[in-house]
């Protein structure tokens, strides 16, 4: 059982029109298998609590902590993080040319657990998580993410994360510019991983769509750079049919 607190976190980022506060006191708490969904309108800073999470050096914590099993992650590198056990899928995955998928892969499982895989293990593994992913098994000597699909690249992030078996994935938006049977094939995906290990899901979404597929145990509605609900999955259907106008500033309305 591992554990993930985030508490009190205040976040900010240079602008052009100068220092920028996003994140207005985030308090979260993520056990092993439990998904929580993180739920609001465009902008209010849902991004940034993910990237912050995963030590982007764009967003600078002004104050408050995240621990990892008792241990302060916001001192750690990016690569630290994942070495802890956090893993981040981002709404934009990025394009990494001329490092084929299997050595980006067998590189990052290296430097995750601290030591290569044996290679006929990591070989059969590296395929059936392909293939339960639907992956073409050309997709495997292809540069990461280099003119993949919207839907290609989700797929390989899920691959990642099946095969890094992180203790905590933060997906943003995984669910954005996926048809259904990609949306369907990638939350299975996430729910074998989390069978398979326990993991902890904090789902960062604007639309309910995707827990159709990965069902939140706890549903926390975002806005104005903090959690401003936490109810169950019935939250999402209040969501689904009102969307969030309600906490919204006075006036305001969704412009989506
Ligand atoms: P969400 O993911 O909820 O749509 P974001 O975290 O992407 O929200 O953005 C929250 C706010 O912070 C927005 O007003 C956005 O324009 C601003 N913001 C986020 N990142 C940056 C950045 N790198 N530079 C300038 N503004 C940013
Ligand atoms: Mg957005
Ligand atoms: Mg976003």
């Amino acid at each position: 059982m591992s554990v993930i607190e985030i508490k009190d976190l205040h976040a900010s980022v240079e602008t052009n029109e100068g220092r920028k506060q996003i994140l207005k006191g985030v308090n979260l708490t993520i056990n092993s298998n439990e998904t929580h969904a993180i739920m609001g309108p465009n902008g209010s800073g849902k991004s940034t609590l993910a990237y912050t999470l995963a030590g982007h050096p764009k967003y600078e914590v002004d104050s408050g902590e995240v621990l990892l099993d008792g241990v302060d992650i916001l001192t750690m590198t990016p690569d630290e993080r994942a070495q802890a056990g956090l893993f981040l899928a981002m709404q934009y995955p990025v394009e990494v040319p001329g490092v084929p998928m299997t050595n980006f892969l067998r590189t990052a499982k290296t430097a995750v657990d601290g030591e290569a895989p044996a290679i006929r293990q990591w070989t059969k593994d590296l395929t059936a998580a392909m293939k339960n992913l639907r992956m073409d098994p050309k997709f495997a000597t292809r540069s990461v993410n280099e003119g993949f699909s919207g839907g290609e690249k989700k797929r390989a992030e899920v691959l990642q994360l099946e095969l890094l078996k992180p203790k905590f994935a933060i997906l943003d938006e995984t669910d954005s510019g996926l048809d259904v049977d990609a949306l369907r094939i990638v939350s299975e995906g996430v729910n074998r991983a989390k069978a398979n290990t326990g993991l902890g899901i904090m789902m960062v979404t604007h639309y309910t769509r995707i827990l159709k597929y990965i069902k939140p145990d706890i549903v926390h509605v975002f806005a104005d750079g903090h959690i401003v609900e936490t109810a169950g999955p019935e939250l999402a259907d209040y969501l689904e049919e009102n969307g969030y106008d309600k906490y919204l500033p006075e006036g305001a309305t969704e412009s989506a």
